[in-house]
C-alpha cells in the first residue's frame, strides 16, 4: 500500500525517537500466540508522540489498529499491511485528588489497576483483576467479570476522534455500554485514558474478594493455554459454554486450535495452530450449536480478516461535503433564478 509506505518513512524522519518496529509478528502480541507480521508495530511512549505519529498517518490516509495486550484478537498468518499502535507504554496511573477516583491511561493493564485501587482502600474493580486486557481494550469491549463490569466503574473517557483528529472527553453515561460492547466500537477512535469512580473499602476485604474470584477463574479457565479469552458472547437465552458443551463439542479440533475440555466457552491454541484453523473451528461450532439449538453464536474474539487495510477516508469524505455544498448552493441559486 503506497500511502502506508510514504507514512512509514514520513514516520522515521520526522520522529527518529519512536519505537518502530517493520515486520513485526503478531504472534509476539496476541495472546492466542498466532498472527502474522503487520507492516508496522509503533510504541509512542507518551499521550504526546501517540498525536504526532497518528498526525502523520492521518496525512497520508492511512488508519492504525489499536492494540493494547493483544487478549481478544487474531491476525491473519500472512500478516497484514497495516500500521498498529500499542499502547503498552501508555501505562501512567494516579489517585484522583478526591480519593475516590483513578486516572489510568489507556495501556494499564486491568490487573494493575485492580491492584492500584486495593492499595488505596477503593472498592469497585475486583471484578477486573483477573481480565488480562488494558484498560483501552477493556472499555471498548465493556469487559466485565463475576456481575461487574467497566461500565460500573467509568467516570469518563479521553478518545481521540481519528477522522477529525480531535481529542473529546466521554462522559460515562455517554459511553452507551451494555454487554460487551461501547460506543467506541462504532467510531474510528483511540481511547487514551480514563477516570474510574470506586467507593471506600478496606484493603484486606477487597483482596480477598479479588482471590476469591481469581480461585473460581482458575479452577474453571484453562489458564495453562494459550486463547483469547470467551470465544463467542452470551446470546440470548443461554450461555455460550453450555450450549456449545450440550452440543457435543468440548474438546473438538481443527488443526491446532480446539474447544477447551476444561471450559467449552474457550477456544485455545492446542499447540502451532493456525489462523484458518481458528476460525474454521469457530465456525464449525457455531453451526453445530444452530442446528442443536437454533441459537446463533456471535464470536466475541475481533478476527481480522485477510487482506484487511485500514483507510483513513476523511480526503474523500471532505471533498464529498464540499461537492455537496457546491451542490446545493447551485440548486438554491437555480431555484432564485
Ligand atoms: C484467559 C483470558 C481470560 C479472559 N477473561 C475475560 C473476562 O472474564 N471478561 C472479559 O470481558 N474478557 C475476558 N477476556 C478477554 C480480554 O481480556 C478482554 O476483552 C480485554 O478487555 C481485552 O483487552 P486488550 O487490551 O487485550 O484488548 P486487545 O485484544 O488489545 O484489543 C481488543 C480490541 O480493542 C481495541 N483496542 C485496544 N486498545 C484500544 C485503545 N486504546 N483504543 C481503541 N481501541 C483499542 C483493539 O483494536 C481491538 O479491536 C479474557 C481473555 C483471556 C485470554
Amino acid at each position: 500500500m503506497e500511502q502506508l509506505e510514504k507514512a512509514i518513512a514520513t514516520i522515521k524522519e520526522k520522529m527518529p525517537e519512536l519505537e518502530l518496529r517493520e515486520s513485526e509478528p503478531m504472534s509476539e502480541h496476541c495472546s492466542f500466540k498466532l498472527g502474522g507480521p503487520v507492516r508496522a508495530f509503533a510504541v509512542p511512549k507518551d499521550i504526546w508522540e501517540f498525536s504526532k505519529l497518528e498526525f502523520i498517518l492521518h496525512m497520508h490516509s492511512v488508519a492504525p489498529l489499536m492494540i493494547g495486550k493483544g487478549t481478544n484478537m487474531i491476525i491473519p498468518d500472512e500478516g497484514l499491511e497495516i500500521c498498529v499502535i500499542s499502547t503498552e507504554k501508555l501505562n501512567r496511573i494516579r489517585l484522583g485528588e478526591d480519593g475516590v477516583t483513578i486516572h489510568a491511561e489507556a495501556g494499564v493493564s486491568l490487573a494493575s489497576l485492580a491492584a492500584f485501587a486495593k492499595q488505596n482502600s477503593l472498592s469497585g474493580l475486583e471484578f477486573a483483576s483477573g481480565i488480562p486486557g488494558s484498560v483501552g481494550g477493556a472499555l471498548l469491549m465493556n469487559a466485565g467479570a463475576y456481575g461487574g463490569e467497566m461500565k460500573d466503574v467509568t467516570d469518563s473517557v479521553v478518545v481521540y476522534y481519528l477522522p477529525e483528529q480531535a481529542l473529546t472527553e466521554v462522559a460515562g453515561k455517554d459511553c452507551e455500554f451494555s454487554y460487551r460492547h461501547s460506543a467506541f466500537e462504532n467510531i474510528s477512535c483511540a481511547i487514551l485514558s480514563a477516570v474510574f469512580r470506586l467507593t471506600p473499602g478496606v484493603p484486606e476485604e477487597i483482596g480477598a474478594k479479588m482471590n476469591e474470584m481469581n480461585e473460581k477463574r482458575r479452577a474453571s479457565q484453562p489458564l495453562d493455554m494459550p486463547s483469547a479469552g470467551s470465544a463467542f458472547k452470551r446470546p440470548e437465552g443461554g450461555y455460550a459454554a453450555a450450549l456449545i458443551d450440550e452440543a457435543g463439542l468440548k474438546g473438538f479440533t481443527v488443526g491446532g486450535a480446539m474447544i477447551s475440555t476444561k471450559h467449552a466457552g474457550f477456544a485455545v491454541n492446542a499447540g502451532g495452530a493456525s489462523y484458518d484453523d481458528v476460525v474454521e473451528l469457530l465456525d464449525k461450532v457455531r453451526r453445530t450449536v444452530y442446528e442443536k439449538s437454533g441459537i446463533t453464536l456471535t464470536p466475541e474474539i475481533r478476527i481480522y480478516p485477510k487482506g484487511m487495510v485500514l483507510v483513513d477516508d476523511w480526503k474523500q469524505r471532505r471533498s464529498g461535503i464540499m461537492d455537496q455544498m457546491a451542490k446545493s448552493s447551485q440548486e438554491k441559486a437555480e431555484a432564485q433564478e
